[in-house]
């Protein structure tokens, strides 16, 4: 399947399309919305273009039928119930039967295989157990694919880093904000990474730049790989690095992936960066047609190097709902993540504060620097801040006033990290 041509792959796509608007049509919420788009019955698909009359769905639409109103089956065949992390607002629900928890293992197995990871490995899950899909979703990927599973979840940072070394851990699964803190203690734990037999670390939960990837595989001395999905479409597993870490690839058997103009809607081409929409279609319990995730990214144009034909997801730049509009210019704070960890002297942490100066916003980028630099040399920490400045200008065009902390001073995250405190409203 992950290496199956356009038309055969396409051709079980229309299958399954057919077969998720099927149970759509069991819900009241999508028999009114498909009926106004005249589709009434799957046999009104009849083509992959057909997609295209679909309405969306939006993360309000999920929120108004919470708990139980997009449900497209008798409770009685539900398993399981997972909820998104709730870091925009209410959290949103989705059910799954046992076909569609299958689908969901199947999906990570392949992911975690297609890194090269594989039955010899010991995989050690630090996301957090639970209603959040980082846990569970990986965990029983990991153990179809024969891994031997150290279900950690989040947190107790010396203990995962004993475990690591006790039982030679050498795949992780782990936000990359923790990833960094987990680093700093190391010394702390009288643990170097000869005592360790890490290979790998899958990092997803919440976007990063490529800068820091590096920064992370260059301190571990290890491959990481991007990893990207959400609740509404089962969790991880949506979309994965190969080998090649150069894009992941969004498994099109399962998932149709869009890329639209976030205003008007309209579709972008391949290569153009916009929302990313996600229809799944291999879902009973909860089927999301066109469901728009207000994650912004591009699918990658040209053939992979490994084989799979899917196509590829470029690197999330952020959430539609991240974006900082300061005195009029929009930015993301993965953009100033990627200026930042390019330096050298930055440690592991970072924190964006936006306040009100007058009728003005400020911008303060709160930076930890490495422990190797706090010598009381004021002159060189100086001229540190004035260079991070320098380079913030150039790349985001405002100037932020930039402050350098000391290492492990700054708020750590276990979970996803919430990296910017906006102060503008406040009094
Ligand atoms: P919530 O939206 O409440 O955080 P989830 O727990 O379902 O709910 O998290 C999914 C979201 O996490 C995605 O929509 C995306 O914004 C973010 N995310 C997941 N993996 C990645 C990744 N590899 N890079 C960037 N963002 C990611
Ligand atoms: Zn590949």
């Amino acid at each position: 399947m992950e290496t199956a041509g356009r038309k055969a792959m396409d051709a079980l796509r229309l299958k399954n399309l057919r077969k998720v608007v099927g149970y759509a049509l069991r819900t009241p919420f999508y028999q009114a919305r498909l009926k106004a788009a005249g589709i009434t019955s799957p046999r009104d698909i009849r083509s992959l273009k057909d997609l295209a009359r679909i309405p969306f769905t939006s993360k309000e639409d999920l929120r108004e039928c919470y708990p139980n109103g997009l449900l497209a089956v008798p409770m009685s065949r539900v398993v399981r119930i997972h909820t998104s992390s709730g870091t925009t607002g209410i959290p949103t629900v989705i059910h799954h039967t046992k076909e569609d928890l299958a689908v969901w293992t199947d999906l990570v197995a392949r992911s975690i295989t297609a890194t090269g990871a594989g039955k010899h490995d010991i995989f050690q899950n630090m996301m957090t157990y639970g209603m959040f899909t980082g846990g569970l979703g990986l965990h029983y990927g990991a153990e179809r694919v024969g891994m031997t599973v150290i279900p950690m979840g989040g947190g107790n940072s010396r203990r995962q880093i004993q475990i690591m070394k006790d039982f030679g851990t050498t795949v992780l699964h782990i936000t990359p904000s923790y990833m960094l803190h987990l680093h700093s203690l190391l010394a702390e734990c009288k643990v170097t990474l000869k005592d360790l037999r890490l290979k790998k670390a899958y990092l997803g939960a919440e976007p990063y730049s490529e800068d820091t990837r590096r920064k992370i595989e260059k301190l571990w001395q290890i491959d990481a790989y991007n990893s990207y999905g959400l609740s509404e479409m089962n969790g991880p597993g949506v979309a994965f690095e190969c080998e090649h870490k150069n894009g992941m690839h969004v498994w099109e058997d399962v998932y149709c992936v869009e890329v639209i103009d976030q205003r008007t809607g309209a579709a972008l081409e391949d290569g153009r960066e916009g929302e990313v929409v996600f229809t799944n279609l291999l879902r009973e319990a909860t089927p999301l047609l066109r469901y728009r995730t207000r994650d912004v990214a591009a699918i990658l144009k040209g053939a992979c190097p490994c084989g799979r034909t899917h196509r590829r997801l470029a690197r999330i730049a952020g959430r539609t709902d991240d974006m900082m509009i300061i005195n009029g210019v929009n930015i993301y704070p993965s953009q100033i993540e990627a200026v930042i960890m390019q330096v050298p002297e930055v440690g592991n942490n970072y924190q964006i504060i936006l306040e009100k100066s007058g009728s003005l916003d400020s911008l303060t980028v709160k930076v930890e620097i490495s422990s190797g630099m706090f010598k009381g040399d004021l002159a060189q920490i100086d001229r540190l801040k004035e260079r991070i400045k320098d380079n913030l200008r150039a790349s985001i065009i405002i100037s932020p006033r930039v402050e350098l902390h000391e290492p492990g001073s700054l708020p750590v995250f276990e979970g996803k990290a919430k990296r910017v405190v906006d102060d503008r409203a406040k009094l």
